[in-house]
């Protein structure tokens, strides 16, 4: 898609004149790329439209054309899926709130219960699940063995057969434990699809949730509208998980669920296993449907993005770098797409590290990099990680919060105290030998 929408948009660079004609021609190629990937053919109309009265609206003499149109065209797309950090919904300490989970069978829902367990988990919350598949032979096993991995508390039967009994059950006992977020997994499918829907109606009315969640497969084809529409009739989402962002798939679909439903995008997941899982960003999102890591053009725009740097300019040019300036730094990098490319943009041999595995183990081992500088806390980020040194017990805290080891602990120390020499290096260069602070 990414390659289809760049050559349009090369069309028009080539042309001497880029007149109305020309622009209308590429339009018509992006829209076709859109559809080949799926989106919604009302929304590829919508899309157009408004990507044409952007273009209008921003084109000055002497602007790039072509620059001017890749970033149009990313941002309506990212505007599409982009939401409000405040429209998502944040449960609270100290009282239940009962997650819903909805969507098709196989769609990942049993396995997103965990991973979303294993989220709030470690944020602090009391947290149990609720099998509320009773359709599937074998739901319940799956559940409380992803459960009992995780070592997250589980309700559920292997001879009740009413899910709307089980899952009220399954809630009040949790609730009467003073757990604090009970996940509730229900069936994906029933004898008849119409049932299905009207079993998320009778679980919803018995279980009252605070928050629904339609957990959706981005490899889902056209019908992701009229299903997530269905879907959102029943049983109200308020927030969407896509899965399967690890496959090939086009994610046109998703988009169009999105697009239908307009309702937010909370997570995504990358993988079957547990780590596999993270906050939703637009911007990453369309990066991959676009296929962006393949474009010089389009990469230039999203290494332009504003990404957030927090401290890390103001620290390195104080010859600072801390963890946390480490932990931005990988963040955004999960963020822009191919790794081993851009790993090596990072000093202090992480290029080396990346640059020799593959795509998908450099992906794991930044991600594991991650898992462990989200398990420590403020002061420690802020620390030059000396504090780990003086207290290595500090280390098997943070291994065990991040479900790591302390040997990959100790290398994330060693990455950050090799960038934090460089910062002090360069720093010592900036006001010369001899200056204020070159003796350090
Ligand atoms: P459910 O029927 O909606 O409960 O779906 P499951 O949680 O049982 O998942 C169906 C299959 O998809 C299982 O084999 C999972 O391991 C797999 N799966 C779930 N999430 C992901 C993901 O993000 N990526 C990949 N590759 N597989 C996934
Ligand atoms: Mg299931």
């Amino acid at each position: 898609l990414g390659r289809r929408i760049n050559n349009a948009v090369g069309n028009v660079t080539k042309s001497n004149v880029v007149d109305a004609d020309v622009i209308s021609n590429m339009l018509k190629e992006i829209c076709n790329a859109l559809l080949e990937s799926d989106v919604n053919i009302k929304l590829v109309a919508q899309l157009r439209e408004k990507i044409r009265k952007q273009i209008d609206a921003e084109d000055k003499p002497g602007i790039n054309k072509k620059k001017l149109i890749q970033k149009v065209v990313f941002d309506e797309l990212v505007k599409l899926v982009d939401c409000n950090e405040a429209e998502l919904f944040k449960p609270k300490k100290k009282q239940t709130n009962v997650i819903m989970m909805v969507g098709l069978q196989g769609a990942g829902k049993t396995t997103t219960c965990t991973k979303l367990a294993v989220y709030y988990q470690r944020r602090g919350f009391k947290v149990g699940m609720v099998c509320g598949d009773t359709f599937r032979a074998g739901a319940f096993d799956q559940l409380k063995q992803n459960a009992t991995k995780a070592k997250i508390p589980y309700y559920g039967s292997y001879t009740e057969t009413d899910p709307v009994k089980v899952t009220f059950d399954g809630v009040e006992e949790f609730r009467k434990e003073k757990f604090e977020i009970i996940i509730v997994d229900t069936s994906g499918r029933h004898r008849q699809e119409e049932d299905l829907f009207e079993e998320m109606v009778q679980i919803g009315k018995a279980i009252k949730p605070n928050q629904t969640i339609m957990v959706l497969d981005a490899s889902i084809g056209q019908s992701a509208e009229s299903q997530s529409k269905a879907f959102k009739e029943s049983s109200d989402f308020g927030a969407i998980i896509i899965t399967k962002m690890d496959s090939n798939s086009k994610g046109g679909g998703a988009l169009s669920a999105i697009a239908a439903t307009n309702t937010p995008v909370a997570f995504i997941a990358t993988g079957e296993h547990i780590q596999n899982f993270e906050k939703f960003s637009g911007r990453g999102f369309i990066s991959k449907l676009l296929g962006i890591g393949d474009i010089e053009g389009l990469m230039e725009h999203v290494q332009s993005m504003n990404l957030d740097q927090g401290d890390t300019i103001k620290n390195f040019k104080e010859g600072k770098f801390t963890l946390q300036d480490f932990q931005t730094q990988l963040n955004n990098i999960m963020k822009m797409g191919p790794l081993s490319k851009l790993a090596q943009m990072l000093p202090g041999g992480m290029g080396q590290l990346m640059g020799q595995v593959g795509e998908e183990e450099a992906s794991k081992r930044l991600k594991r990099m991650i898992y462990i500088m989200d398990s420590m806390t403020k002061q420690e980020l802020a620390s030059d990680g000396r504090l780990f040194i003086d207290q290595p017990s500090r280390m098997v805290r943070v291994a065990r919060g991040s479900g790591t080891s302390v040997t990959e602990v100790e290398l994330v120390l060693l990455q950050q105290k090799m960038m934090a020499r460089m910062a002090l290096q360069s720093k010592n260069m900036m006001s010369g030998a001899g200056g204020p602070g070159g003796m350090a």
